[in-house]
């Protein structure tokens, strides 16, 4: 394996002991680790030998791949190039033809039982997966040989994590996540349409210290990204509690910021950091951008989310203990009234708050 570290590399390329450490910290943080784990996580990137990454691309529209090229954060999309050999991602590679397909081959001897594989882009099983071929391969058998020699494998998008738009109805390529096909392997499914560079960042420091994935929910995605809702830590929440809600995107309450639940926003049920880390280096996400959460990150989404602009029929675990519509009613219609319905909210918000915490 690569004797040269993760940090002589970033020194070579001139990024300074400081910048270096503040990646480390910001990294710890994002991963919900406690400040003892970053001289760990400082120690294990300055002596550890990199980790390859052979990055395959199925059936996708690249927009992961753009994700993480476009980076805001230097040392983000630092790492992942210094982890990524241009040899072994399709996208942007040098090599073409039979000379990438060798390179692919070569990675995957040398590397045995070592790599890591991050694929991009859904598995398709109709008529024996011939809608998606790779170097004269189909998409399922090329995916199976490169998991076959690898440590882990992340499933890197929503399309490798759910099949995404072209799994949805009536899915004509039979396209299926990832997981459907790579089943001797640990899988990592890191969602999102984008998902953000940073957690895939994130993924792969944590296996590079630890030398473990990074603790998984239920669904198989890192806890420490995928726990919470994008509702939850919304700029717009406040607006929701409070019963102010766009009802057209030119309104008065769009202008202010309002929440944007009845214009479509599904963030009440979509699990995802963008709200916490969001985008571009933490500038803004879609919904303080204005625009509803698609919950882009939540299995068959396509099919559950559309119609885009038409709001969620019901809220799961919803704060405010009653209809949004009912109380946006009242807002529009007195503005008295949405200051009881704050008020209202507020309280209901607070007695189920401590009724739950009776109930621990
Ligand atoms: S419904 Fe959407 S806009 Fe409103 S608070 Fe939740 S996530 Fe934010
Ligand atoms: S805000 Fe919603 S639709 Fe947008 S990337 Fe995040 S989870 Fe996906």
């Amino acid at each position: 394996m690569d004797k040269d570290t993760y940090y002589s590399w970033a020194r070579r390329k001139g990024i300074s002991r400081r910048d270096f450490l503040k990646f480390c910290t910001m990294t710890a943080a994002m991963l919900g680790l406690d400040s003892s784990s970053v001289p760990k996580i400082v120690k294990a990137l300055e002596t550890k030998p990199r980790v390859p990454v052979i990055y395959l691309n199925l059936q996708e529209c690249t927009c992961c791949s753009e994700s993480f090229l476009r980076s805001a954060h230097p040392l983000i999309s630092d790492l992942i190039f210094n982890m990524i050999s241009l040899d072994y991602m399709e996208v942007i590679q040098a090599a073409a033809g039979i000379q990438a397909e060798s390179a692919r081959l070569k990675a995957m001897q040398d590397y045995y039982g070592k790599y890591v594989l991050v694929v991009e882009g859904s598995a398709t099983l109709g008529d024996g997966g011939i809608y998606c071929t790779i170097g004269g391969m189909t998409a399922n058998d090329l995916l199976k040989e490169c998991a076959d020699g690898a440590a882990a494998v992340i499933a890197y998008g929503s399309c490798a994590t759910n099949a995404c738009i072209q799994g949805a109805y009536p899915n004509p390529t039979e396209a299926v996540p990832i997981r459907r096909i790579v089943k001797n392997k640990p899988v990592i499914d890191v969602p999102g349409c984008p998902p953000i560079a940073e957690v895939i960042t994130g993924t792969i420091v944590h296996y590079i210290t630890f030398g473990e994935i990074p603790e998984l929910t239920s669904q198989g995605r890192p806890k420490a990204f995928y726990s919470k809702r994008v509702h939850d830590g919304c700029t717009r929440r406040a607006f929701f509690d409070a019963g102010q809600f766009v009802e057209q995107f030119d309104d008065e309450g769009a202008k202010k910021g309002w929440c944007l639940y009845k214009m479509g926003c599904k963030g009440p049920v979509a699990y995802n950091a963008c709200a916490v880390i969001e985008w571009n280096g933490g500038v803004s996400f879609p919904v303080k951008s204005g625009h509803p959460c698609m919950a882009c990150s939540e299995n068959n989404w396509y099919d559950t989310s559309t119609p885009f602009y038409t709001h969620l029929a019901d809220i799961p675990n919803n704060a405010i203990g009653r209809n949004p519509d009912e109380v946006g009613m009242a807002a529009l219609g007195v503005a008295g009234i949405g200051v009881v319905a704050h008020a209202a909210a507020t309280i209901v918000t607070k007695t189920g708050e401590k009724r739950q915490k009776q109930e621990k």
